[in-house]
């Protein structure tokens, strides 16, 4: 099969033949076995996407400039004779740097895990059949489908372009969408931008349809060249992270000022050395200092996305964790995420009369049966024939199953229709009778979808869509007896329909078709009117739920829907949203307002109908102009720039196009409307929990701080030694302070308004009542010191140390609830673990050899009892005195 012609061939400069010879391919594809064989043979078709390599990640841990200022303290340490200070500060130097690698690391395969969740497919032929395959199973001669919202899934050298309009920034930068055109054959050197007869791996069909035969795979693809293009674009710290990282250095700086007035102090009253003192003051400032909390922050962000996936929600970015818990605004599709999108064509109306359909969802099982008096089955005929050729062309019988998830539902859906009135064993001779020439895919914008056929020796166009539009361009209509001409009073009477049906939540479709006189005839307007097709699609389960709760979380919902505005209305009252005639906006309605109008009644208008992709931007800037946190969600390639705009985008996983994926922060999995309420709660809850550890990290951190400057202050001796701050900080606090980022929601976390934009995880008032508990903890610390210097310095020590480790008990309790008492609160399971490792790990440095390195001495029973009780009972008791008193956001 010739592999280095095939690796090296200019396949632009070969004709559609010449490429299918030296592939060994054919329009009908290769067969199966002939992929298996050269999947075997050239690999999975794709790219590796490039990790940063764990070794990096770990050394980037000590890039940290308070890490290296404690490196920096290590040195001195070790000049001044005092190694062993000096070892046990780099050991805690590189605890933390494991902790931090730690977390980075997983989060970072988290992400990955979810990316993969959401494995690419691809359409190819083989052996003749059309099948969707994981895109990493292509192999080199396959021939490929794409179109519209597709990413192109391997090189391809095209076969067939229809309308093909390719994106291809993503390889030359150039962002207008480029013609494509499978009859021309180029010189090879024609530069990469001007290939109209190739498509490449990794960009994105914009328009129209095509296929191609497969010329390189995976890593030998254009995109597989271009190295740096495939690196997955570095995660750029969330909102959270700043937010944090700037917490630290401003917590760092006030430390450090404190540490300038301890070395004054220490130098100038103690008369020690310059570079004890020195010493002293660098190691508290850097041992002050949180430094575990972005690593925290990161990690629970990752568990909050993998928890979000299990509920079928997958989120692009860990941005998108916590922006969600702040949306205050759903702008939802109807057709598939609100409504269940198996529908049915439950009535059809002609002139000649009304039917009903027997039958449920996608099964061609079920029948028409006439419901007037003067129904004609001639025109029932006719129908069911016209919406056949208009959709059996590309859908089987038997496989209809697995297509409902892929193809138009409402197309499905008349195909349905068509098989129940020519019966299952009929459909190949429509088929035959009308034969495909060409198709216009459904838009938003034209509403409509036609396809041409040969029939009877012409010409003929089905054409389906939004039935005011097709009544419009209609100049004739059926009857029984034949075609006539169109009158004023039919068109009132197919509007009345047209309106019944809506207002009882039918999707309303008309179908017409037209005689074409040539090859350049209009196939969408002078149309002859046949019928109209009620089609039902009922609710999700669960969503009227899902309304119910988002409201109660202050999270409005909000219809946008390209469909009818009496569906969409009956629709929306089904599912609990509050409707009247002046809470509906329909697009053209949205045309005549300009933005300021628009930005002045989206708090009111929770249905928009009729509306473009185009509308869905306006009204996403409409809303954010408002102050409103907007999730939107899409499908199509047109709703990218709505999906981009919003503060959440949020993509189909099913329905959805590549690019609406590409370009949104969330995906689901399911389609789902209730899905995004559920990240949202999510969302919160994982926000809501970042405060808890950042609590009792920082209340510690001041309670340290105070103790030096307090013992200093009262010209007592030096009370804690820098290890003992670096222990605490980064071995004995870690393990409470991840169990409170798993607290269980709080009453009331799901029914009170989200947090307002800008709102910020510490303020001044928490850190004003953080640094109060710190300063009880530390008066605990000196008292106990001053007490038991009677029994040696070492001694003493070890009890403001111990004072200090063990507070943590108290400080986790004070830290689970910013407004609830802390007996109101749901168990925490992983609280008892974490709090018994932490005092485990203390005791081990109290009573086995390790108390020499970190120059304690044991303490007795009674005493112990007495430092782990009597700090925690005070920060408890005065924390839930301050819960009654003031309650802070
Ligand atoms: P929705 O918000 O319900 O997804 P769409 O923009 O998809 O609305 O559809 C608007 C209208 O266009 C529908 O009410 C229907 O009449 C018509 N329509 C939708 N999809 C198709 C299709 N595939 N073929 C023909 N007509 C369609
Ligand atoms: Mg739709």
């Amino acid at each position: 099969m010739g592999q280095t012609s095939v690796e090296t061939a200019p396949w632009h400069s070969l004709s559609v033949d010449e490429v299918l010879e030296k592939l060994g391919s054919s329009l009908r594809g290769l067969s199966e076995e002939e992929a298996e064989r050269r999947l075997q043979a050239y690999g999975p078709n794709i790219l590796e996407a490039k990790r940063r390599h764990p070794a990096l990640i770990f050394a980037r841990q000590f890039t940290n400039a308070l890490i290296l200022i404690l490196v920096a303290a290590s040195v001195i340490s070790g000049f001044l004779g005092e190694l062993l200070d000096a070892a046990l500060i780099l050991a805690v130097v590189f605890v933390m740097g494991v902790m931090g690698f730690v977390q980075e690391y997983r989060a970072e395969r988290a992400l990955q895990e979810l990316r993969k969740l959401a494995s690419p497919t691809a359409k190819v032929i083989r052996g003749g059949v059309t099948k969707v395959v994981e895109a990493s199973r292509l192999v080199p001669g396959d021939i490929v489908l794409v179109e519209e919202g597709d990413r192109v899934p391997a090189d391809l050298r095209l076969v067939l372009s229809d309308n093909l309009e390719v994106d291809e920034s993503s390889l030359t930068g150039e962002s207008a969408p480029v013609q494509k055109d499978h009859e021309q054959v180029l010189p090879p050197e024609t530069p990469l931008g001007d290939r109209a007869n190739m498509a490449f791996m990794g960009t994105t069909v914009v328009r129209g349809r095509g296929r191609g035969v497969v010329v390189a795979t995976g890593p030998r693809t254009l995109l597989g060249g271009i190295t740096r293009a495939v690196e997955e674009a570095e995660e750029q710290p969330t909102p959270l992270e700043v937010e944090l990282e700037d917490l630290g250095r401003k917590v760092g700086f006030v430390i450090l000022g404190i540490s300038g007035v301890v070395f004054a102090t220490t130098l100038l009253v103690e008369k020690t050395s310059l570079l004890t003192a020195l010493l002293v003051a660098i190691a508290l400032a850097v041992a002050a200092v949180p430094e575990g909390l972005p690593a925290i922050a990161t990690g629970l962000l990752a568990i909050g996305a993998r928890k979000m996936a299990e509920k079928k929600a997958l989120v692009r970015r860990l941005a998108a964790v916590e922006a969600l818990g702040s949306v205050n605004v759903i702008c939802t599709d109807k057709t598939g995420t609100v409504t269940r999108g198996e529908m049915m064509v439950k009535y059809l109306w002609t002139t000649g009369g009304e039917f009903e359909f027997t039958g449920e969802g996608f099964r061609v099982e079920g029948e028409a049966r006439p419901i007037t008096r003067d129904a004609d089955d001639r025109l029932l005929e006719k129908v069911g024939e016209l919406a056949l050729a208009h959709t059996a062309y590309t859908i089987d019988v038997a496989g209809l199953e697995s297509l409902a998830t892929r193809k138009s539902p409402t197309e499905l859906a008349v195909f349905v229709m068509g098989v129940k009135v020519v019966g299952p064993g009929r459909v190949g001779e429509v088929k035959e009778k009308y034969r495909l020439v060409s198709e216009n895919p459904f838009d938003r914008f034209r509403k409509m979808r036609s396809t041409v056929h040969e029939h009877n020796g012409g010409l003929v166009s089905v054409v389906t869509g939004a039935p005011e539009v097709v009544l419009k361009n209609s100049a004739g209509i059926l009857r029984p007896s034949g075609e006539e001409a169109i009158t004023p009073l039919d068109v009132e009477t197919v509007m009345k329909r047209i309106e019944y049906y809506s207002s009882q939540g039918f999707r309303v479709l008309s179908i017409a078709y037209k005689r074409l006189s040539g090859e350049g005839d209009d196939p969408e307007n002078g149309l002859v009117f046949v019928g109209l097709m009620a089609i039902i699609d009922p609710p999700r389960e669960g969503v009227r739920e899902a309304v119910e709760e988002a409201k109660r979380m202050g999270v409005r919902t909000v219809m946008v829907t390209g469909d009818h505005k009496l569906t969409a209305m009956a629709v929306a009252r089904m599912i609990g949203l509050e409707v009247g005639e002046d809470n509906v906006l329909e697009g053209w309605q949205l045309d005549r307002m300009s933005d300021e109008e628009l930005a002045r009644v989206v708090d009111k208008v929770s249905v928009y109908a009729r509306v473009t992709p185009e509308h869905k931007l306006r009204i996403v800037r409409a809303l954010k102009k408002r102050g409103y946190r907007v999730a939107m969600t899409g499908d199509g390639v047109n709703d990218a720039p709505a999906l981009k705009e919003a503060d959440v985008g949020v993509a189909m996983g099913v329905r959805g196009t590549d690019v609406a994926k590409e370009v949104s922060q969330l995906v689901l999995l399911d389609d789902n409307y209730a899905t995004i309420v559920e990240a949202i709660k999510m969302g919160r809850w994982i926000y809501e929990n970042l405060k808890k550890p950042i609590s009792y990290l920082l209340s510690c951190n001041l309670g340290e701080v105070s103790s030096v400057f307090g013992a200093e202050l009262l010209g007592l001796p030096y009370i804690l030694e820098p290890v003992h701050l670096l222990w605490i900080n980064v071995t004995t606090d870690a393990f409470p302070a991840l169990a409170l980022g798993l607290e269980p929601p709080e009453p009331g976390l799901y029914t009170r308004p989200p947090r307002p934009r800008g709102a910020r995880l510490v303020t001044g008032k928490k850190l004003l009542y953080y640094t109060l508990t710190g300063v009880v903890i530390a008066a605990f610390a000196i008292g106990l010191f001053a007490q038991s210097l009677s029994k040696g310095l070492e001694y003493a020590r070890t009890v403001a140390f111990t004072t200090i480790a063990l507070s943590e008990f108290g400080r986790a309790m004070a830290s689970r609830s910013e407004r609830h008492s802390l007996f109101r609160l749901a168990w925490n399971k992983w609280l008892p673990p974490a709090l018994l490792a932490s005092l485990g790990l203390q005791l081990i440095v109290l009573y086995t050899p390790l108390s020499s390195l970190f120059r304690v001495v044991p303490l007795g029973p009674v005493e112990l009892a007495v430092i782990a009780f009597l700090p925690s009972a005070a920060i408890i008791l005065i924390d839930e005195v301050r819960k009654k008193v003031w309650v802070y956001d």
